[in-house]
């Protein structure tokens, strides 16, 4: 057990953290924002015009880039990093763990003369050579062909890592197996960003709206819900520090009922926090755009400002890791488990999705007249379809073992996947299937009754938290991503499966339309095509309650997945309907998606391994000290009592119906220590065995083990307790 801290110890130091010790630092932002990136400001203003240009090209057309450009970029790449004071680099990359991965190489070599210099070749820069055997391939790769590269992303900008005492380069790249396999999470996302783009283009071309338009990205605003507690008490649980969640514990009195946390005042240890977070964030050029408190006691979320998708979803990954490094400043830890606490809140991540042209024009954006957008149309109906036809698939994008406790737990989405489009656009869809669409519902104005307050002006509908997949305004929110999540592969699979409908939309279009391009037939072959789409689709869109038991009944009676587990939902990806589309769109070949599903279904297993086995040495080595130390005390009690001649009927019941209580919990942590004796054959396999076998058994040892909280003294209580974890600020 990695617990170092008693309950004891971590009470009395939980409220050591003095805010004397941080400096406030009122320096204004724009002293250090994006000062630790190697942005195209700094790139335009040391390299060589026509190096310069190049690279551009190849960021922003997705050109290859030549090796004696790269030597160039090396070199003051370098210069840039040693300047700022980085001693080393390191090929940043994301492989299937979830996690992202460096192996950091000094910038310093021999000069031959016993002294020094600092080298980056363009070699170095664009490729690395990790040894690859010790990352999940999900056997895509055998131990004995352990050779991995790293490719470097140049559209991703490279960025200094700072540390205690160290500063290192970091490379934003790509990770693939000798064969050229993906094993990593950009990979395929870029990969669908391009199939995004070519169809995309199609849909301009065909309502002649792509003059000037040379790329088509996609763009992702990730919302990030995350917990802080005390990092001594943390230490004290070793549920949280080996499983991120605590597996026992009884609400506390006070939860979230009164609705008191969410958006109220910040907490101050907290702020200065957040701020400091904030200020690492800033000096890496991530735009981070809001903070505040969330439902739960102790949860908060942080969201930047949108970017084009892999930008976005690198940035995702450092936010995560920065919140991470930066609470323990404060004495605190972060959690970014899905669902830490039972009976509370979950934690998601809400990722905000659209299109856009890099000539700036977001294709989801309805506009004012959206009736008569028919390129808008087009765009909303294939994403219609997209999600209908890949419930499934989107469902298995998110699956984790840490997600399974949020969904469907009446604050979260359901594991249903339906679209929620509010008024206007359901209104507009309504038209589109009966025909022809001749109207744009208005929100209009809203008066607030008081003179001094002004006329604002009202959305065309309500929002819905309820839905797993919203469209918010211009954009959709895929609400069912877990905090914990990469947001790289959602996003792949959202790009797609969006470009797959686009490109069956907009074929049959081109087929309709023919050679007459005049806007009276565009307009019918629009409505002819776009009509018989939504017939099709519409029974994905729901705008009411997902939350209710009669959506659940309703969802099955339309056909609609319902895939409750992980283990239900992972195996949807090696569907054949969803290797044929990702070989087609070049995202993911058959291995590759095969070998996915493996590295996933492997960590749901692991992760559900080390719950259990977490959850039987608390059990064995802390609780039942702990309750059979105060069934002593109740025997003794109870004997003295009987010594001093007085019989008490209620303290006799009592320590019996105690005594009955320890049993059941002790072998309710023998059979769940029995059962993890279990060797099980392949990952499926595993997985199927810790849902069905495993888990049931660890229901009965938290319920019986949360009973015990209630009535063993808490003296003797081993674990902090919720109250104490929730709301130590
Ligand atoms: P909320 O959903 O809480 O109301 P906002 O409307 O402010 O929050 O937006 C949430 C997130 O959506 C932000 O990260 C924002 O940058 C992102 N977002 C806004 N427009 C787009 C877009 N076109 N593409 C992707 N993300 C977007
Ligand atoms: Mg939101």
């Amino acid at each position: 057990m990695s617990s170092t801290t008693t309950k004891d110890e971590a009470l009395r130091s939980a409220t050591s953290w003095m805010e004397s010790e941080h400096d406030s630092g009122h320096a204004g932002v724009d002293s250090y924002f994006g000062k630790d990136v190697f942005s195209h400001k700094v790139m335009r203003q040391r390299l060589p015009k026509d190096v310069y240009k190049k690279l551009m090209q190849t960021i922003e057309h997705g050109e290859p880039l030549d090796r004696e450009l790269a030597n160039v970029v090396a070199v003051v790449m370098k210069d840039w990093a040693v300047e700022n004071g980085a001693t080393h680099y390191t090929h940043w990359f994301q492989p299937l763990t979830g996690l992202t991965a460096e192996k950091h190489d000094s910038l310093v070599a021999p000069d031959g003369e016993g002294g020094m210099v600092y080298a980056l070749s363009g070699s170095e820069l664009c490729q690395g050579e990790p040894d690859a055997s010790s990352f999940p391939s999900g056997g895509l790769r055998a131990t004995f062909e352990a050779r991995g590269y790293t490719a470097w992303d140049a559209t991703s900008p490279a960025f200094l890592l700072r540390g205690e005492n160290n500063v290192t380069l970091c490379i934003p790249t790509a990770f693939v197996s000798w064969t050229g396999a993906a094993l990593d999470q950009k990979t395929p996302l870029l990969r669908s960003m391009d199939a995004l783009a070519a169809q995309a283009v199609r849909v301009l071309q065909l309502f002649g709206t792509d003059k000037g338009v040379t790329r088509i990205t996609t763009t992702v605003g990730a919302e990030q819900e995350y917990f802080l507690v005390d990092r001594k008490l943390f230490f004290a649980r070793p549920d949280l520090v080996n499983c991120d969640r605590t597996l026992f514990g009884t609400k506390p009195p006070k939860g979230q009922q009164l609705d008191d946390h969410y958006f109220g005042s910040i907490p101050r240890r907290v702020l200065a926090f957040m701020a400091e977070a904030e200020k690492e964030m800033y000096r890496v050029g991530i735009p981070v755009k809001t903070r505040h408190n969330e439902v739960a006691p102790g949860q908060y979320e942080i969201a930047p400002t949108f970017e084009t998708s892999n930008v976005a979803c690198d940035h995702q990954m450092v936010i995560m890791e920065t919140i991470k490094r930066v609470a323990p400043r404060f004495g605190m830890q972060a959690i970014l488990h899905e669902k830490p606490f039972a009976g509370l809140n979950g934690s998601g991540k809400h990722n905000n999705w659209s299109m856009s042209t890099n000539t700036g024009v977001n294709l989801l954006d309805p506009q004012d007249e959206t009736h008569t957008n028919m390129q808008f149309m087009v765009f909303l109906c294939a994403v219609i379809r997209a999600v209908d036809i890949h419930a499934d698939l989107l469902r298995a994008a998110i699956a984790s073992a840490g997600n399974d406790h949020r969904l469907g737990a009446n604050e979260a989405p359901p594991a249903i996947i339906s679209i929620f489009l509010g008024d206007m656009l359901t209104d507009l869809v309504e038209q589109l299937e009966a025909g022809a669409p001749t109207r744009t519902l208005k929100g209009g104005e809203m008066d607030l009754g008081a003179l001094s307050l002004p006329q604002i002006p009202r959305d065309s509908g309500d929002r819905n938290r309820t839905s797993p997949f919203a469209f918010t305004g211009n954009k959709f929110e895929f609400r069912a991503v877990g905090s914990s999540a990469t947001s790289a592969w959602p996003n792949t699979v959202m790009n797609t499966i969006v470009a797959e409908s686009i490109d069956v939309i907009v074929s049959r279009l081109e087929a309709e339309v023919g050679d007459d391009r005049s806007p009276e037939n565009l307009e019918s072959c629009v409505r002819k095509v776009l009509q018989q789409t939504v017939k099709n689709h519409k029974r994905v869109i729901f705008n009411g309650d997902g939350y209710s038991d009669e959506w659940h009944k309703e969802a099955e009676e339309r056909g609609l997945p319902n895939l409750r587990s992980t283990v239900d939902a992972l195996p949807k990806l090696v569907d054949a309907k969803s290797i044929e589309m990702f070989g087609k769109y070049n995202v993911l070949n058959e291995d590759e998606v095969r070998s996915r599903a493996n590295a996933y279904l492997e960590k749901y297993a692991l992760q559900m391994q080390i719950e259990s086995e977490t959850m039987a040495v608390i059990g064995q080595q802390m609780i039942l000290p702990a309750a059979t130390e105060h069934q002593r005390r109740l025997a003794s009690s109870l004997q003295a009592t009987q010594a001093a001649g007085v019989e008490s009927a209620g303290q006799k019941a009592e320590l019996e119906s105690f005594v009955k209580l320890v049993d059941n919990f002790r072998s309710s942590v023998e059979a769940l220590g029995a059962a993890n004796e279990h060797e099980s054959d392949g990952e499926l396999a595993h997985a199927e065995y810790m849902k069905e076998t495993v888990e049931p058994l660890m229901d009965k040892v938290r319920e019986y083990g949360d009973k015990l909280e209630t009535r063993v003294a808490s003296d003797l209580w081993p674990l902090p307790s919720y109250r104490e974890l929730l709301f130590f600020k």
